[in-house]
């Protein structure tokens, strides 16, 4: 709700840019996205200022690309996918994202909950991520460098948390810091492919967990900083 139209126009990728949006929008619904305020987001967020230059004419395919150090930025379809389980149908006070990356899902997020937390472990990528956010007028977003595993416990608890990259197991940290009736998404497993997890904090204190499709993501580091 945040982006003028004027945004989406700085594009620099010539006149099919619009089409090409559309058509990815399109395939989202086709592939099941139902949310329409979802759906209007990725339609609206510039994802070619996300990417390098050199890749900028594949922003709108529905596909995952790579951003530098050895990471990549998520499939739309999987950003859609993501954000909807975490919305769950409501709109979220306090969100925590773990992997920040390009800053892609995390535009996507500020413009769908109150206030965006998000947490990267490198620092060359949290930089441009936060210079992204800004050209984009999104200013919801508070930005942590620091170690995912641990999530951001001074300001928690958190109504959603998600975690764009995958984790061996859930981390107990990021299961402290939300909120009864908040939801955590996070691709666990520690082969190539993993499992999407939704789970929920339940009003008692207890969790219910939902085992959703197999998904492709890198891996949530373990260890110190670089
Ligand atoms: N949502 C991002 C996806 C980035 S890929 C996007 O669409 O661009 C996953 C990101 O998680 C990478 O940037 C990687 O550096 C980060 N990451 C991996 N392990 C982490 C950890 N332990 N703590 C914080 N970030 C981590």
């Amino acid at each position: 709700m945040r982006l003028r139209p004027d945004d989406l126009s700085h594009s620099g990728i010539g006149m099919t840019s619009q089409r090409t949006r559309e058509r990815l929008i399109q395939r989202l619904y086709e592939e099941g996205l139902s949310s329409a305020p979802v759906l209007e987001v990725i339609r609206r967020t510039p994802r070619h200022l996300f990417v390098d230059e050199a890749l900028a004419h594949r922003a709108y395919e529905d596909t995952a690309l790579p951003i530098g150090h050895n990471q990549t930025i998520s499939q739309p379809y999987m950003v859609g996918r993501m954000t909807e389980l975490l919305l769950g149908g409501d709109r979220l006070d306090k969100v925590l994202e773990i992997g920040t990356g390009s800053g892609y899902q995390t535009a996507v997020l500020a413009q769908l909950v109150e206030r965006v937390f998000s947490v990267e472990r490198i620092q060359a990528l949290q930089e441009r991520a936060k210079e992204r956010l800004l050209e984009l007028n999104l200013r919801n977003v508070v930005f942590r460098w620091g170690d995912g595993w641990e999530g951001w416990p001074a300001l928690a608890p958190y109504n959603g948390i998600m975690v764009t990259a995958a984790a061996s197991d859930v981390p107990s940290a990021l299961l402290d810091q939300l909120a009864p009736g908040g939801r955590l998404v996070i691709p666990v497993g520690s082969g190539a492919e993993q499992q999407l997890l939704l789970i929920v904090r339940e009003p008692d204190g207890g969790f219910r967990r939902h085992a959703l499709e197999t998904v492709r993501f890198v891996p949530l580091l373990q260890g110190s900083l670089f």
